[in-house]
């Protein structure tokens, strides 16, 4: 038997109803902010992902899925969202005009990490992305909209990290004491060996625990902001708080990816284990101009979906919807409730009937497990007096209704 490909999942029915509704919560708070949705290739160049993300990062140097297509072109499934919305953006002239311009996606995203609890290699996120303004007061809309979300979704056990990693000057100045600090360091890691002297910042995202222990002594970007860019965290942090968002100041946080600039932050979930993160994002001001592109403020953040889904309520988003089972016995009943069936789901009624001809318990049987609120029964004596038996599921209630009235009933009870 061909199995599925090891940290890639099939979400299944029912599961797919909770999702939906998160996606479906997330789509209307997306829209009260202004934003549209974007849809986006899944490949991509694999040079738009290694100029963007940062070669010395996790997800450049191991984890991309990149293969040569049939022209010897590499190419690479996408890894994370932002860098492709940019590249439509720049590439569709979706920047131009005054004002932010707001986008979303949703769906998959793939990287070739170790698989565990809350990791695999096709994980799915929803994208927030605003571009052209570079106002603090937008940085404290967008983590408000995704807190938003997360409250929509009753997710309460959460808290919010936040950093500022300066602008590219900062970045220099505070690089430089970094590199300092860790030169004098014995025992770091191997990658962080050779990432204090190629990109000083990617040691702070170490997951290694030594590594980590060493880094508790390392200087902090907060004390290399230049003015403009405190100026800006301080702002960001005083919107915050007039909202009434609790937030913790991490000053080591970094993000796994090398093009943020300012704000950065992260949503983290209390009983999730290891990886505890739902969400994370920040400013990248300077990836614009990266990729070619003009100047270009911008910020965003991706929920991850699977481990959202993991912390929320089991018994959220499950869809207790409204269904109705048409049991009927004989031929002349199955006809009358075939075309029953099509009526009552013209009338927005999920309906549905057994098509094999079973006995009267089996389709009970049917009915149950389909999630069936009402059954109809139908036999020949309800053909002659023209009235169906409508059994109430839950509590085995029963009435007779005229079979004339019967979608008109029902459609008005799922209404209710
Ligand atoms: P990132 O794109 O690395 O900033 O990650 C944003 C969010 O995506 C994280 O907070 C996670 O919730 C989720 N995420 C990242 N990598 C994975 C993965 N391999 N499996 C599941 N979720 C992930």
């Amino acid at each position: 038997m061909i199995k599925a490909i090891r940290g890639m999942r099939d979400l299944l029915p029912p599961e797919t109803s909770r999702w939906q509704w998160v996606e479906q919560v997330a789509r209307e708070v997306f829209g009260l902010y202004g934003y549209r949705e974007i849809r986006l290739p899944l490949l991509e160049r694999t040079e738009l992902f290694a100029r963007s993300i940062g070669a010395d990062t996790d997800i450049v140097g191991k984890e991309m899925y990149s293969f040569p297509d049939r022209k010897g072109d590499s190419l690479t499934l996408r890894p994370e969202a932002t860098a492709s919305v940019l590249r439509a953006v720049l590439e569709k002239g979706l920047d131009k005009g005054a004002g932010v311009k707001k986008l979303y996606t949703l769906g998959p995203m793939f990287r070739y990490e170790r698989p565990q609890k809350g990791r695999y290699r096709q994980f799915y996120q929803i994208n927030c992305e605003a571009f052209g303004v570079d106002a603090p007061e937008l940085d404290a809309e967008v983590i408000l909209l995704l807190l938003d979300i997360l409250a929509r979704l009753k997710l309460s056990e959460t808290r919010l990290l936040i950093n500022s990693l300066g602008c590219p000057e900062c970045q220099v100045k505070f690089k430089a004491a970094l590199g300092l600090f860790l030169i004098s360091r014995e025992g770091l890691c191997e990658d962080c060996q050779r990432r204090r002297e190629t990109n000083p910042l990617r040691v702070l995202d170490c997951k290694s625990v030594h590594c980590k222990e060493i880094l508790k002594d390392a200087p902090v970007i907060r004390d290399y902001l230049c003015p403009d860019c405190a100026a800006h965290f301080a702002r960001v942090l005083a919107l915050l708080k007039h909202f009434g968002v609790a937030y913790e100041e991490q000053p080591r946080l970094v993000r796994g990816l090398d093009y943020y600039s300012r704000t950065a932050f992260e949503v983290v979930a209390t009983g999730l284990g290891a990886q505890d993160a739902v969400a994370g994002g920040g400013r990248y001001n300077g990836l614009s101009q990266e990729l070619g592109g003009p100047i270009l403020p911008a910020i965003g953040f991706a929920i991850g979906e699977d481990r959202l889904l993991e912390v929320l309520p089991r018994d959220l988003g499950q869809g207790n919807e409204f269904k109705v089972f048409l049991a009927a016995l004989g031929e002349p009943a199955r006809d009358k409730a075939f075309g029953l069936l099509q009526e009552l789901r013209r009338c927005n009624v999920a309906a549905e009937m057994d098509l094999e001809g079973r006995s009267l318990k089996a389709q009970m049987t049917l009915a149950d497990r389909f999630g069936a609120l009402y059954t109809v029964i139908l036999g020949d004596r309800e053909l002659e007096t023209g009235e169906a038996m409508v059994r109430r599921m839950a509590e085995g209630s029963q009435e007779r209704v005229a079979l004339q009235d019967l979608t008109t009933l029902l459609a008005a009870r799922a209404r209710e």
